[in-house]
């Protein structure tokens, strides 16, 4: 090789100068963290989703665990989600001592299945084993089933977390996630990889006043300082109360003011991110893959492009196809490993064959690169090194 290839990664920030004078400018305040930016991120992102709350909070695993607490999830509860998702998902409900069980995948959106969950909600009554909460996950920013899984919920009683850590900018019937009316807790997280950022950071979006109370409180240690909250009298004005056993789960104001500034971009990233995907299944569309459905009525925020391999059509396995483009510089990925194949989920009793569909799919899935600073010329390296593994 006579001059190194350029590595290009499967997603990555788009960080301009006026985000780098945002943090710089709450660098020379007098707050790093419990000052303004924190609210003024809250209110951006409440108000481009139409949410009457939102707590911000360190990161979308602390968001979902505090989801969690403020719904009540505890020992004895069972918490459903999908096994084609990042372990925190699940993880928040084993965090709060709850039982977790998951839901098969449509076999077209990849995300959690409306008839799967109505027929495991169905032996579940008859059991009398019904979950206290549903998880679903907009996988890859596609916004999952929300007016049957809000019917079910109506149904059976169950509460909606909505995981959104993917969506935020996506739509569904024409209300931005977050803000829909549908879930009791919506989920957004802020890593780099996601669609804005803020380094690490997570948001929770809720209607509910009570919930969007709760959340605020365990977002740091369960102490308040509003003396309507109090239980006892103020013994002056350093006192505080604890009333609950929370955390410090508080995002920084040097974070809040990278989110804030990322805010203003949101749209222009989404718009991107889908002209980019666009422009693959166009590129990909004679090759012998399955390319992203989108399902009607709601528009994608494009976190992932995931493609599957019709492996029956060609010589080749995923794991060749995965490690020649790797070894082009193409930085693909595989989203998800099923969680319930997870060694700590196998330990609770979970394995290999109980959830065919997303098991079916991830051994045919790779994540092509996706970022809104990916160049139709690095796009077209893609899809050259794809076109050159495949064959
Ligand atoms: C990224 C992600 C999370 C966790 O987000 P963090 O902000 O890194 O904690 C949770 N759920 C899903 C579906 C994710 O993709």
């Amino acid at each position: 090789m006579t001059h190194a290839v350029r590595h290009i990664p499967y997603g990555r920030q788009s960080l301009n100068s006026a985000d780098i004078e945002a943090v710089a400018a709450v660098l020379r305040s007098d707050f790093l963290t419990q000052g303004p930016a924190v609210p003024a991120f809250e209110s951006a992102v409440t108000g481009y989703c139409g949410a009457p709350y939102g707590v911000a909070v360190n990161s979308a695993t602390s968001a979902l665990h505090l989801a969690c607490r403020a719904l009540d999830v505890g020992p004895g509860d069972l918490v459903w989600t999908t096994p084609n998702t990042f372990v925190a998902s699940a993880n928040c409900a084993r965090y709060c001592g709850a039982d977790v069980d998951f839901v098969d995948i449509d076999a077209r959106t990849y995300n959690m299945s409306a008839a799967a969950l109505a027929s495991r909600l169905e032996a579940a009554d008859r059991a009398g084993r019904l979950p206290k909460v549903v998880i679903p996950v907009d996988f890859a920013g596609q916004p999952c089933d929300l007016d049957e899984i809000a019917a079910l919920a109506g149904h059976y009683g169950f509460r909606i977390i909505e995981d959104a850590s993917h969506a935020i900018g996506a739509r569904y019937r024409d209300s931005p996630i977050g803000g829909t009316g549908h879930a009791d807790a919506v989920v957004f997280s802020f890593h780099p990889v996601k669609i804005i950022t803020t380094a690490e950071g997570g948001l929770v979006t809720t209607a509910d006043g009570r919930i969007g109370e709760r959340l605020a409180l365990l977002r740091s240690h369960g102490i308040t300082r509003e003396a309507s909250l109090m239980e006892n009298e103020s013994e002056g004005g350093w006192y505080y109360e604890q009333l609950d056993l929370g955390y410090n789960y508080r995002m920084t104001d040097v974070q809040a003011a990278l989110g804030t500034s990322q805010m203003q971009r949101l749209e222009e990233f989404v718009a991107r991110r889908a002209a980019l995907a666009h422009r693959y299944d166009a590129l990909l569309a004679d090759l012998p893959l399955v390319l992203p459905y989108q399902a009607p009525n709601r528009a994608s925020a494009w976190h992932l492009y995931v493609i599957r391999l019709q492996l029956d059509q060609m010589r080749k396995s995923r794991r060749q196809v995965f490690e020649a483009l790797r070894a082009d510089g193409i930085g693909v990925n595989v989203h998800y490993i099923p969680v319930h194949t997870q060694p700590y989920y196998t330990a609770l009793g979970f394995g290999w064959g109980q959830f065919p569909q997303a098991e079916q799919y991830y051994r045919e899935a790779i994540s092509l690169p996706l970022f809104p600073d990916l160049s139709d010329e690095d796009q077209d390296r893609v899809v050259a090194a794809l076109k050159e593994a495949i064959a």
